[in-house]
């Protein structure tokens, strides 16, 4: 998950990172009320999820706070780069001597933590990559000695900070590396971290990414989800601990296991080119369990997209076996009652398949059709759909 960079700082703040004051609103009403209360110059900050805001006029300069109250109308509802700006960071303005660049990563070619550092900060690190490739150090970091404010002062000596800030950059460093590893994130970068003209070091910008996959660490993540960009199915899935992700045709999927459900993407897309190009509906993996009650919250979503015209059930026993999961078919059915209006077809091999087309053959569902193999099911499904 990607933060905002007032999201970011919040993390800063909580490691100590230093940096300056600053609140954020989304009217441009409370933007003159924080730059009134703040009772200095203000920098007016779009809060999108994309670089070059700067350029794109989406960071301000604003003097009095009425001039932040008219960067705010300005800025509020702007488009940059396709995201259109709701909310605004009003932050102290600093006085900028220097601006340096430095970022943590998760490095997955070289399956390593690389630090980049340079002097050249502010613009974008990709020109500096490109321009002054000598001017950017990068530097891999040993996971289980990480960086202590020793290590931290090698990088920026690598990244050719002038000497008078060494020792406050490392200190600042040392504590994103902290912010790195206890948010446990995949990416911290700061552009820029300022020099200030009294040799302070800041950081005017921030950039976080945090690996979900360690979300049940950090339950005071939750609140960084934006809500509004979430799709309301991704939404309503992710609370049902259901792997889902939403995609723009007609077929409903639903499979257990990423590999199986991926290869049933591929087999009803191409199904669907025989049936007026009809596409999969989205991706939903409901994994190794599938109990009535996982069915019936993987069926409930799906039947929630309106753009959904049929569902293939697509499911090979394994641990959980067919008759364990056709069970689960006739259950979702009963508990979603008139709410399952689509018709269902389903594919079941492996373990017990016997058993399982039985039960659901004897139950006789009228939405329910049983396909053979994935093929039949994939193209059923397809031409249901189609209709
Ligand atoms: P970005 O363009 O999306 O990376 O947004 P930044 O937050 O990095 O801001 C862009 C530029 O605005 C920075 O590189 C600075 O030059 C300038 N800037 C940001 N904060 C301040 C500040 O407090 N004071 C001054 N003077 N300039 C700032
Ligand atoms: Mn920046």
């Amino acid at each position: 998950m990607d933060l905002f960079e007032y999201q970011a700082k919040e993390l800063f703040a909580k490691h100590g990172v230093p940096g300056t004051a600053g609140s954020v609103t989304e009217t441009a009403a409370e933007a003159l009320a924080i730059a009134q209360k703040i009772g200095s110059a203000v920098m007016v900050k779009a809060q999108v999820k994309t670089g070059g805001r700067g350029k794109a006029g989406g960071v301000k300069f604003a003097a009095t706070p009425e001039d932040a109250l008219s960067h705010a109308e300005d800025i509020l509802g702007l488009d940059i780069k396709g995201h259109i700006v709701k909310k605004l960071l009003i932050a102290e303005a600093s006085d900028i001597a220097e601006e340096y660049y430095i970022s943590f990563l998760l490095d997955r070619a070289n399956r390593d933590y690389l630090a980049m550092c340079s002097v050249e900060g502010g613009m974008e690190i990709e020109e500096v990559a490109a321009t002054k490739p000598d001017r950017l150090a990068r530097i891999s970091i040993d996971p289980v000695a990480g960086v202590d404010v020793a290590k931290a002062r090698e990088i920026a000596e690598a990244g050719h900070l002038p000497a008078e800030v060494l020792d406050a950059a490392a200190i600042t460093i040392a504590k994103l590396w902290e912010v790195f590893v206890e948010e446990d994130a995949l990416l911290v970068e700061v552009n820029p971290l300022v020099r200030t003209p009294a040799d302070q070091i800041l950081a005017l910008d921030g950039k976080v990414t945090l690996d979900g996959n360690a979300d049940f660490r950090h339950p005071d993540h939750a609140e960084f989800a934006d809500k509004d960009a979430t799709d309301p199915l991704e939404l309503k899935a992710k609370e049902n601990d259901l792997n889902y992700v939403k995609l723009d045709g007609e077929v409903g999927v639903i499979g257990n296991g990423a590999g199986l459900v991926m290869s049933t993407l591929d087999v009803v897309a191409y199904a669907g080119e025989l049936h007026g190009g009809v596409k999969p509906a989205n991706f939903l993996d409901i994994g190794g369990g599938a109990s009535a009650d996982v069915m019936a919250a993987g069926l409930d979503v799906i039947l929630g997209d309106e753009q959904v015209k049929s569902v293939f059930v697509n499911v090979f026993g394994g641990i959980t076996a067919c008759d364990a999961v056709a069970n689960g078919i006739v259950g979702a059915l009963d508990k979603l009652g008139s709410a399952a209006s689509k018709p269902l077809v389903v594919r079941l091999d492996g373990n017990k398949v016997d058993e399982g087309r039985k039960i659901l053959a004897d139950a006789n569902h009228p939405l329910v059709t049983l396909a053979e193999t994935m093929d039949e099911g994939a193209d059923k499904a397809a031409e249901l759909a189609s209709k």
